[in-house]
């Protein structure tokens, strides 16, 4: 834990002028924005005469996601599913399709709202929730903002097209959040359709189709003349049969905002997607560094409803201010304990932003301390090359490094320049990037620097593998 010499300064209600002279008496040389650590400040506190107070994040955030379930009490829930796929291949197409297979909806005559997410009842009963906006950054994005809703993906191929770019970028980010991918290869009717060449793409991505002895699921698909639409729906509710989604609806609910905003007339808005327990009209939660008592909650279809169970998307009515997509949301007993946490969080927000503003510590530093204290064993990597030659020339010089005790593993090497799915996907998982012959874009680059994900520049193939080599011999622990 550290913290800035004007945030000490603040919360002993002195100057921070006085605060650096203290820390140079001390032998410390520290600007007003720059962060010392928590013994220094503590004997700055007492220089000060102030008493010590540390409260750390363990201490406030304990408890707040409450008890684990005993598997008696968890339930089978819907499965969440996300739509990935390049464009144009038919993804919002797919989810619209999709949508129109629910029975309830058809009775109702069905005004539909885009909330972010919605569920589907099926011919019956099974529901299936699906997030509502298509593609990896957005999975990724909430990803690295500690959120993992999606059970399933549908990667979405075109027939006539086959695997593009983003088809690769899409499994290489389902495969870094080890979540299993169902194949919808679309656009059946058209006559230069050719599943078959699709699939037999697919193995060079190790995804081997059901029909060539391999276990992903591969259904033909037409979202415009909807043949086989039905045979998706079935396919991922075996898939979600087989892996037994599950949770506890008896408890107080907690789920992830997967949107948020502000409206006129409403206030704040959140769609949230409950993970477990009901949440119901008049609780308490707080979700990210906002809190709030639940007003009102909408369903998909634009209804009030009394409650929503797990993997159940609701909007959410009577929020103090607007929370992020992929921010979590919890319930909690009372208002005190959702300000108490509130507050903490934005503080501890603000003075976060503050110290990657001054320190700018990268990734792969980050990275070696995790590995060093045996909390990892893998150096992630995202690669991105000039030449399909130098980059596989890279990525196999860098998997043969791999020692007893460490090893690279590549997210995602592809041909091209740094984009924000590169950093996005480096972010989720606390990667470098490398990148060979090639820059990063402006917007990329923005993001590395703001989420401290360091990109590294080279041009000569020896010094890409020099350089991993000598981290990873750094990784070792010492007593080997
Ligand atoms: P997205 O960019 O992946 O969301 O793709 P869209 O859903 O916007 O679809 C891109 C284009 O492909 C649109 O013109 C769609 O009408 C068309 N399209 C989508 N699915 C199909 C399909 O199954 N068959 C045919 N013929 N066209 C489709």
């Amino acid at each position: 834990e550290a913290i800035t010499v004007q945030e000490l300064a603040n919360r002993m209600a002195e100057r921070g002028g006085e605060v650096v002279k203290t820390l140079m008496k001390l032998g410390v040389m520290a600007t007003i924005n720059q962060t010392i650590d928590a013994d220094t400040a503590e004997l700055v506190v007492s220089e000060f005469g102030h008493n010590v107070q540390r409260v750390s994040d363990e201490d406030i955030e304990m408890g707040l996601q409450g008890t684990a379930d005993t598997e008696s009490a968890l339930r089978p829930r819907p499965p969440v599913v996300t739509v990935m796929g390049h464009v144009d291949h038919g993804k919002t197409s797919l989810l619209d399709a999709l949508r129109s297979t629910d029975i309830v909806a058809g009775e109702a005559g069905g005004i539909t709202q885009h909330i972010g997410a919605y569920q589907i009842v099926v011919e019956g009963g099974s529901k299936i929730t699906f997030i509502d906006t298509p593609g990896h950054a957005a999975f990724t994005e909430m990803r690295a903002r500690g959120a993992d809703v999606t059970d399933l993906v549908i990667l979405v191929v075109a027939a006539d097209d086959g695997i593009k770019d983003q088809t690769v970028e899409a499994i290489n980010h389902a495969k870094a959040a080890g979540v299993p991918i169902v194949v919808a290869i679309n656009k059946v009717d058209k006559p230069e359709a050719d599943p078959q060449r699709v699939m037999t793409e697919l193995l060079q991505y190790e995804l081997v189709p059901e029909a060539m002895g391999g276990d992903i699921i591969c259904v033909p698909v037409s979202a415009i003349s909807r043949e086989g639409i039905d045979d998706l729906v079935e396919s991922l509710l075996l898939q979600a049969e087989l892996l037994e989604f599950k949770a506890n609806p008896d408890r107080n609910a907690s789920g992830v905002v997967v949107e948020a905003r502000l409206e006129q007339g409403r206030g704040s808005v959140a769609t949230v997607l409950i993970q477990r327990g009901t949440l119901r009209v008049g609780d308490i939660f707080v979700t990210g560094s906002e809190s709030g008592r639940v007003r009102a909650l909408l369903n998909d279809r634009g209804d009030k409803v009394e409650q929503a169970g797990p993997s159940e998307p609701v909007e959410v009515l009577g929020l103090n201010g607007t929370p992020e997509a992929g921010d979590d949301f919890v319930v909690v007993e009372d208002d005190a304990r959702a300000r108490e946490v509130a507050d903490f969080r934005a503080e501890k927000k603000r003075r976060s932003q503050l110290a990657s503003a001054t320190s700018g510590r990268g990734s792969l530093e980050q990275m070696m301390d995790r590995i060093k204290e045996g909390e990892a064993r893998n150096m992630p990597l995202v690669i991105k090359s000039d030449v399909h030659g130098s980059l596989e020339a890279i990525t196999s010089a860098l998997n043969k490094l791999a020692t007893d005790e460490v090893k690279v593993q590549i997210l995602h090497a592809g041909v091209g320049g740094i984009n924000e799915s590169d950093v996005t996907l480096a972010r989720a998982s606390n990667a470098a990037v490398i990148a060979f012959n090639v820059r990063a874009n402006a917007q990329a680059r923005e993001l590395a620097r703001r989420d401290g994900v360091e990109i590294r520049y080279y041009s000569i193939i020896y010094n890409v593998i020099d350089d991993v080599k000598a981290l990873l011999s750094g990784m070792l622990s010492p007593e080997q």
